[in-house]
């Protein structure tokens, strides 16, 4: 089974994705960190792809159907993966349907995350990561000290350069006009499971089981 989580930035897909994948034993495949580590190595798809996701724009159709159509090719994909990230626009959902039927897996079921703006804004504007243990936070939850350090590793804290507060109101905008109408896309086909994703990390990831749960019963076969 092939599961899309979908959902606004800060609505906790990765989060929510690395737990569900854990659980479901499939592989866990985010192409924000796939772009994130091509920028970081500098090769010629991430050097292309860094400014626009600096910015808080989406990159091209053609780049991330690519990685993606290569990563799913690959043998530990054959009893389904986790897509965090993807599709995020009508365009790459086509694409995705093509790839899955083409290797002869069903549709997939699609989580989709709701999160008021407010809170997203919170959550994104506030965020720090690890840079050495990748843990991921949020300033509220820090003590005073400045500057932040990691409380699991002591390293510094750093703010992704797309959790800039500009770059936040345009990755909310970008997914307001292009990926927000997936909710409708997917809802028309019968393959959406609209889960709420304001609560506790743990209180989600229940929800978020319960709704793949139910939709696998659902599958002949
Ligand atoms: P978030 O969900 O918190 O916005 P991601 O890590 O999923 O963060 O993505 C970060 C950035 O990577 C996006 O703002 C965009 O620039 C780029 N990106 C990731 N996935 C896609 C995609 N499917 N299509 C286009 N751009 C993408
Ligand atoms: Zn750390």
């Amino acid at each position: 089974m092939d599961i899309v989580l979908l959902g606004p930035p800060g609505a906790g897909k990765g989060t929510q994705a690395e737990r569900l994948a854990e659980h479901l034993e499939i592989p866990h495949i985010s192409t924000g960190d796939i772009l994130r580590d091509a920028a970081a190595r500098g090769t010629q798809w991430g050097q292309k792809a860094k400014p626009l996701m600096d910015a808080g724009k989406l990159v091209p159709d053609e780049v991330v159907v690519g990685i993606v159509a290569d990563r799913l090719a690959e043998p530990d994909c054959q009893r389904g993966a986790l897509l965090d990230g993807f599709p995020r626009t009508i365009a790459q959902a086509g694409a995705l349907g093509e790839l899955l039927a083409a290797c002869g897996h069903a549709p997939p079921v699609v989580v989709s995350l709701a999160v008021p703006d407010e809170e997203l804004m919170r959550r994104l504007s506030g965020r720090r990561s690890c840079p050495r243990c990748q843990l991921i936070t949020h300033v509220d939850e820090l003590p005073d000290a400045s500057p932040a350090v990691c409380p699991r590793c002591g390293a510094g804290l750093e703010r992704r350069d797309d959790d800039a507060p500009e770059a936040v109101r345009r990755r909310l905008d970008e997914y307001a006009e292009k990926t927000r109408p997936l909710i409708q896309y997917y809802g028309d086909a019968g393959l959406l499971q609209a889960i709420d994703g304001n609560g506790s990390v743990d209180s989600v990831a229940q929800r978020v089981a319960a709704a793949v749960g139910s939709a696998r019963n659902a599958r002949p076969g």
